[in-house]
């Protein structure tokens, strides 16, 4: 029996991504993560882990995809919901027997080859719902991603440091000092 492990992520269109972070990251408290442009979606995507799942903005960049004309018909919202299932041929081959309208009969393969389907919103009471198999690779390729954000974020810690002893060093230098100390930087750790 196929079995859903949990909530992956919930997707919600929008028209304006730095509005949408007003609220899901500075009012709210959540992590962006990352921003990526994805052109299989036509679309570009912040994503902000909660936990085990994540929320992902998405924003259309052309007018002719499905999220383009979801966004024209209905406004920005909830797009979709994505459920992690552990084989997901054997759940598509479940639903089908019992009559689930299916937008993807068979799998398809999504962003980074993961293996995904949608199921139609006509049976699942107005929402629609995405299947994802974790794909083998995906945890390695999850954790170089998550490596590459920490040196950024590290390379970013340095400059940051480089710019307040530049910013002491300044300080001391328009004081005059009293010229007993040798090494500036001696100095501006004291001051610090
Ligand atoms: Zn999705």
């Amino acid at each position: 029996m196929p079995t859903i492990k949990r909530i992956d992520h919930i997707a919600i269109v929008v028209d304006d991504i730095p509005g949408a972070l007003n609220f899901w990251q500075d009012a709210l408290g959540l992590n962006l993560q990352h921003v990526e442009d994805v052109p299989d979606q036509e679309s570009i995507v912040a994503f902000l882990p909660t936990g085990e799942s994540e929320i992902e903005l998405v924003k259309p960049t052309t007018d002719t995809s499905g999220v383009a004309k979801f966004l024209q018909k209905r406004g920005a919202g909830m797009h979709h919901i994505c459920l992690e299932v552990d084989d997901i041929d054997a759940m598509l081959a479940q639903l089908k027997e019992k009559g689930v309208a299916l937008i993807n009969e068979n799998a398809i393969h999504g962003t980074g080859g993961k293996r995904i389907a949608f199921i139609h919103p006509k049976s699942t009471h107005g929402v629609l719902v995405e299947l994802y198999e974790l794909h083998p690779h995906e945890p390695e390729i999850r954790l170089r991603r998550a490596r590459t954000l920490t040196d950024r974020v590290m390379m970013q810690g340095q400059l940051a440091a480089s710019a307040t002893m530049a910013f002491l060093r300044a300080l001391r230098g328009g004081n005059g000092g009293n010229g007993e100390h040798a090494h500036p930087e001696e100095n501006a750790e004291q001051k610090a």
